[in-house]
């Protein structure tokens, strides 16, 4: 059964996608989702963050501040390096799980898409054990308007952040698939729904099925 891996920079509209490709009928497996579950209280994961980075960054109920963290990760790559180290393999691990049980069912008569929802697509290197990757874009002026009413933070923040990751026009080159989310959510989705129906041909021989 088919894997998409979904990818685009932060506050692109991945999840936003990845709701309408649900509607749709897909599997989703949500890297963020993932990553909280790793290092939730007792983990140890969780513990190796504390050990790197102090006991500073638990909440008082001893699960992880991933503002806390964030703040420091975000402004400093050294950090954000150990941080990746402690959390990427996990992350990774359980993702391919999932890719790999979807893999392995082979009904004839259920047609199932998983997409994969991660935002480090190419930096983890699972854009090579998805069938396609659909990459979400936006303009920068967008992005940052949307992430600043979301999430509450400062311009200058979000720039450091953007500039944090790989390029959009990086991304933008491995893709099989790209939506251009920088207009109304209704063009956003009409994109979802036709690069699905392409994708549903190409990739089951009896389309109607699904
Ligand atoms: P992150 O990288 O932080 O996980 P994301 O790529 O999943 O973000 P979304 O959460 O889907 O991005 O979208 C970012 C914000 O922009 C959200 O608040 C969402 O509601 C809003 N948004 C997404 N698409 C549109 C759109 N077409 N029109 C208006 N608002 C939008």
């Amino acid at each position: 059964m088919p894997v998409i891996g979904l990818t685009g920079n932060i506050g692109s509209g991945k999840s936003t996608v990845a709701r309408r490709l649900k509607k749709l009928g897909a599997k989703i497996v949500d890297a963020d989702r993932v990553a909280r579950e790793v290092v939730r209280a007792g983990t140890p994961a969780l513990k190796e963050i504390v050990d790197n980075f102090g006991p500073e960054v638990l909440n008082t109920d001893g699960t992880l501040d991933r503002k806390k963290l964030g703040e420091i990760v975000f402004t400093d790559p050294r950090a954000r390096a150990s941080l990746n180290q402690i959390t990427h393999p996990r992350i990774k691990e359980a993702i391919f799980q999932e890719i790999k049980k979807h893999r392995s069912k082979e009904s004839p008569h259920r047609k199932e898409v998983l997409v994969i929802d991660v935002p480090l697509l190419f930096e983890t290197g699972f854009n090579h054990d998805v069938d396609e990757v659909w990459v979400v874009k936006i303009n920068e002026d967008k992005q940052v308007k949307r992430l600043a009413e979301r999430d509450a933070l400062m311009p200058d923040e979000i720039r450091k952040r953007l500039e944090a990751q790989m390029p959009q026009e990086e991304k933008l080159k491995y893709a099989r698939r790209v939506i251009d989310n920088s207009g109304e959510l209704r063009e956003t989705e009409k994109q979802v729904d036709r690069h699905w129906l392409d994708f549903i041909k190409e990739h089951f021989q009896d389309a109607g099925g699904i």
